[in-house]
């Protein structure tokens, strides 16, 4: 621990910054004990051991009856058969009869920033709403999204909200406010006008994702938006900028290679978005993780991403959910071409063997209907429930690098959720969330 007392030679505008802000730089320090720490929107901290006594536990694989779970304040310490799981002396008990205890689940795809675009289209969210209106709006989402049993979400850009998920972020660990745990990309990478918002040629409007091009561009903005604090980068591989609205790629190969190669060597790996089959091969060949929304993939470029090891996270419910924006009537109306063009690239996806991340693209659509990704991928895509369930906890876990949760195992943290009924059976049953642990800290519960 490093010593806070201050020299006595020390300036006296600087001893009275230190006797007003010294709890604040305690906390920003970090130095306090995440136990300690007041945590918002948090029903109990989580103090000594906890045995969770639910009908089934579901492990991240499969689902056992008769399994019970047992936490010490942060971090998962037993499971298995309840009569095998042993709880130490003073520890509580939980009882949660007709309820599956999963692993917290992850969000594969979200937008904390935005809200859905038939309460206010992308470009007026970007360019009339302050960045002090959406950031006490992506506030609200974090707790909705948290309390929909989302214990994690892998946040894809700010759109033209600048580096405000990194402060999110730091509120959400800080226990500041209520959320899940984030894993930002910050502004995002665009090739210079492909993006938008565009009005007038005239005028150089702020735009969604940050401009990059070339060598140099590509190398400092990369860079830039590591040290700001972004834990992924995301690029954007093609975009509607083509002759009539078209997509069309927008980065060179070189260019893919070279933001891959920059932020690999700090650590960082990169997600793509890409719809068209060139803009996906060029991401895939410049060796990003994952491909957002391959809406137009082919059979050929998903045996690419197999061969590759490249995951998809195809987003089924931004198209869903644009297309009856737009005034698609679902069940009532054919499906629109986009919408069949998406049900022939999963159907690619999934005869290709893609492993497939889980991700809505969350923000497009309402925070904390997080869950209608995983109904959709049953019900319009054939998925079973099983599937999704494993998609949403060990699969994105793996996919995303995230050793320390995606399951149920000793030593693990302790983020968990309990839904009533069995959701292997039936998905609609993540949505009848009970309960919902984070750190070992409850959030809701029966
Ligand atoms: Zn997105």
């Amino acid at each position: 621990m490093h010593c806070f007392r201050l020299p006595a030679a020390a300036p006296a505008r600087l001893r009275a910054f230190w006797r007003l802000g010294r709890a604040g730089a305690v906390l920003l320090a970090g130095l306090l004990p995440a136990q300690a720490r007041a945590q918002a929107g948090a029903l109990a901290p989580a103090t000594g051991a906890l045995l969770l006594r639910p009908a089934a536990v579901f492990d991240g694989q499969e689902r056992h009856v008769g399994w019970a779970v047992l936490v010490e304040n942060e971090r998962i310490v037993a499971v298995g058969p309840a009569a095998q799981v042993a709880a130490p002396a003073g520890a509580r008990t939980l009882e949660l009869p007709g309820l599956t205890l999963l692993p917290g689940l992850i969000e594969g795809h979200s937008h904390l920033l935005l809200h859905p675009y038939n309460e206010a289209a992308w470009n007026d969210q970007v360019l009339l709403e302050s960045q002090a209106l959406r950031v006490a709006r992506a506030t609200a989402h974090a707790q909705r999204t948290l309390l929909a049993g989302f214990t994690t979400a892998r946040d894809l850009g700010t759109e033209g909200a600048g580096f405000a998920d990194v402060g999110l972020k730091q509120a959400i660990d800080q226990g500041l406010i209520p959320g899940p745990r984030l894993l930002v990309a910050t502004r995002a990478l665009v090739a210079t006008g492909s993006y938008g918002p565009k009005l007038s040629v005239d005028e150089n409007v702020p735009q969604g994702a940050q401009e990059a091009d070339g060598v140099d561009g590509i190398v400092r903005a990369v860079r830039e938006q590591i040290g700001k604090g972004a834990d992924v980068i995301k690029v954007y591989a093609d975009y509607r900028w083509g002759l009539n609205g078209t997509a069309q790629p927008t980065f060179s190969q070189e260019e893919l290679a070279l933001i891959v190669q920059t932020a690999r060597s700090a650590g960082r790996g990169v997600v793509a978005h890409a719809s068209t089959p060139e803009g996906m091969r060029r991401a895939v060949l410049a060796g990003v993780e994952t491909i957002e929304h391959g809406d137009d993939g082919t059979l050929e470029v998903f045996q690419l991403m197999k061969k590759r090891g490249v995951a998809l996270c195809p987003t089924v419910t931004a198209s869903d959910a644009t297309s009856q924006y737009k005034g698609w009537k679902k069940g009532q109306e054919p499906l629109p071409p986009r919408l069949q063009a998406k049900h022939l690239s999963m159907q690619a996806a999934l005869k290709a063997g893609v492993t497939l991340a889980m991700g809505g693209d969350v923000g497009v659509f309402a925070h904390g209907d997080n869950a209608r990704e995983m109904e959709l991928l049953v019900q319009d895509y054939g998925l079973t429930p099983l599937q999704v369930l494993r998609q949403a906890t060990s699969g994105n876990a793996q996919i995303f690098h995230l050793a320390d949760r995606g399951s149920i195992r000793p030593g693990l943290l302790a983020d968990l959720v309990a839904v009533a009924g069995d959701p292997t059976q039936d998905v609609a049953a993540v949505r009848q969330v009970r309960l919902v642990m984070k750190g070992g800290v409850l959030y809701k519960q029966p």
